[in-house]
Formats: C-alpha cells, structure tokens, sequence
C-alpha cells in the first residue's frame, strides 16, 4: 500500500501542509523540535486513529486553535485507491469523526483500512515498562489485519465491563452468583479467540531473526472455568475479573535473559525494533500486500552491521523515515529514497 497524499491541518505544530508522496522511500530531514516525529505521527494516526506517543488525543489538535484534520490519500498495488479522513474538535468537550471515501464510519470500525508498523525510540517502553503497554501493542498489531480478533477483543471489553459490574453487585448482596454465568462463558469464549491469536503472532515473530535472537514469550492469563471457581471469592472481594487476556503479557528475552531487567539499552532498543520489523513481516504475509513502514531516528545507534539489515527490509515497502542527520543512513538507502527537508512546520526542498 502506498501513501499518496496528505493533508494536515492544525495538526500539532502544522497549520497548513499537503505533502505528496510516492512509490519510493522519504526520509525527513530536518534539526531537533522542526515537526519530523508529528508528522510520522500524524501518518500512524490517519492508519489506525490513535496518536502513537499520547493517550491525551486532544494534544495533538494545534496549540489556540479549536479542531484539526488529518487526510489522506491511499493507493493499493491495483491502483485501488481510498480516501481517508480524520477530524477532531474541541468544543467543550473532544470529538473525533473518520470517513472513507467521504462516507462517515464508525471510529471503531476504522482501523485496518490502511495498515502501518511505526518505531520510534519511545517504543523501548514495551519492554521496560508496564503490561498493559505490550498488549497495546499486540492489540494494535492483530486488530489492524484481523478482523476476528478485532471483534473479539471489543466484545471481550464490553462484556468484561458487565461480569465486573455483576461482581460488584454479587458483593452488595444485589445479585445472585449464577447471575455471572453468561458473562462468564462469553468472557472465555472471546478469551480464546484473542489467546490463540496473541500465541501465534508471538509465535510468528519468533521464526523471523533478522536483528538477533530475541525471544517474546507469551505468558497467557488462562481464563477457563475452572480457574475461575479457584478465584471466585477474591474476586467478589475485589469486584474485578483478575484472571484472562486482560491480565496477559509476553517477556522479551535474549538467552536466558529477560531483557527488561537484564538487557542494556542497545538491547532493549534492538528487541523493540526487532519486534516491529517482524511484526511488519507477519501483518505483510496475514494480509498479502506490504503495510507501510514509519521509522523515527532508526540508524542513530546501530551498528553497520544491523543497519544493513534494517536497509534490506526497507527498500520492500514505502517506508517513511525522520532523522537528524544523513551521516548515519547507508548510501544504498539515500540513493533509493527521497529526501524532503522540514524546517519548523513547513517542508523545503520538495
Ligand atoms: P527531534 O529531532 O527532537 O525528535 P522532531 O522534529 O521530531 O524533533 P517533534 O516531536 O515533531 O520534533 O515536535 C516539533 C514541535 O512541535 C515541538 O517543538 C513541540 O513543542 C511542537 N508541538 C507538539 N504538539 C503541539 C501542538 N499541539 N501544538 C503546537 N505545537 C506542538
Ligand atoms: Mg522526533
């Protein structure tokens, strides 16, 4: 999938921009705080409608103005093309409106239109920071080239939602506990759907080593009913679901070594980049045509030698890269690539 055009406006430091792209490979040049990395982002916001480095989406809407759009023009292999558009307001409260092909979708219904695979040097969190950050990113992964699991993990949402709520009840003594037996059977049933998925992704990725022997271990929260009865009385107590894929977490591994404790910052940094690009390469072979790549500041600390294989994987989709300097970006790469200069929200040397 190629990314023909976009159209910001009032996106974070941009008024105005429209910025066509084509078959080959941009790299944004341009010195610290110019706008490279809210451009990448506004590029994986327009693919799956959430902001890559902030859950406060209101943030992204330029500082003094009221509302900002996000637009997009995409073109398949077959010349397939698709109209992509995002608007948010902020009108009292935040809104947020998408449209395909001018026709108003739900914002749930959204993602997969245009897949994307996006690292950036924050992205080491996912392995050095909280549970919940890793099944972000493996949610945003499957769900943009699953449907299934997409569906399962909203239902899974709602109806964890409602066997909480019936906990709660349970505790005040205003339900009955076979009132939890629907949700409860639900919960397992998308439970399987979104395990089963999360094992063979985790799976997949560790088939691909093209940066080193990394290793992502699924560590599954089992939700079955017989675990459930073991944890019954807690969870009245607590009035929550403590066992199932919302508990779940994967551990990056190099050896023996959980690289979240015992990896250096080079490590940590290569795993997340190696999960990307194979994550890239399963979402590639699931749907049958190339997502596209967004790459903020890869080169700056690897070595020739994972720079050459960071090149190969490059060059086989339109792959968009911010970076600082041209110093560290192999001249194969530079002759392939176009290369747009940013100076404070505006682009030069088109
Ligand atoms: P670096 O090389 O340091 O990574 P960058 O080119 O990637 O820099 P960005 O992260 O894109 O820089 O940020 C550019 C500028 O955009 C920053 O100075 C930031 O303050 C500004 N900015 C961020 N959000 C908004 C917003 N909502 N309104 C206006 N400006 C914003
Ligand atoms: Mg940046």
């Amino acid at each position: 999938m190629i990314l023909k055009q976009l159209k910001l406006t009032n996106f974070r430091n941009y008024s105005n921009l429209s910025l066509d792209f084509d078959q080959r490979s941009t790299i944004l040049l341009g010195n610290n705080a110019v706008g490279k990395s809210n451009l990448l982002e506004a590029i994986y916001f327009l693919s799956t409608s959430k902001s890559s480095r902030t859950a406060l989406e209101l943030e992204l809407i330029k500082k003094g103005e009221t509302f900002a759009t996000v637009e997009g023009q995409i073109e398949d292999d077959s010349h397939f093309s698709l109209q992509l558009q995002i608007n948010m307001q902020l009108l009292g409260e935040y809104r947020k409106k998408v449209s395909v092909n001018r026709l108003s979708r739900r914002v749930v219904d959204y993602l997969g239109n245009f897949p994307a695979v996006m690292f950036s040097p924050v992205d080491i969190n996912m392995v050095i920071g909280a549970p919940s950050l890793r099944r972000w990113h493996l949610d945003l992964s499957l769900a943009q080239v699953d449907a299934h699991y997409k569906k399962a993990l909203t239902l899974y949402e709602q109806y964890l939602v409602n066997r909480n709520r019936v906990l709660k009840r349970i505790r005040e003594g205003l339900s009955r506990a076979d009132e939890l037996t629907f949700w409860t059977g639900e919960l397992i049933k998308q439970g399987e759907i979104i395990s089963s998925a999360r094992a063979a992704f985790l799976e997949s990725l560790n088939s691909f080593q093209a940066l080193g022997n990394f290793r992502f271990a699924y560590q599954q929260s089992l939700i079955t009913q017989e675990r459930l009865r073991e944890y019954s009385t807690r969870e009245i107590a607590v009035a929550s679901t403590l066992i199932g894929p919302h508990r779940d977490d994967f551990t990056v591994e190099m050896g023996e070594r959980n690289l979240a404790h015992f990896g250096s910052r080079g490590e940590q940094r290569m795993a997340t980049l190696a999960f990307k690009l194979a994550t890239l390469e399963y979402m590639s072979l699931t749907l049958g045509k190339r997502p596209i790549l967004l790459l903020d500041d890869v080169f700056s600390e690897l070595d020739a030698s994972h720079r050459a294989a960071v090149v190969e994987i490059v060059s086989r989709q339109q792959t968009i890269m911010a970076t600082v300097e041209l110093e560290n970006i192999p001249q194969e790469f530079l002759d392939s690539a176009r290369i747009l200069k940013i100076e404070d929200g505006v682009i030069k040397g088109l």
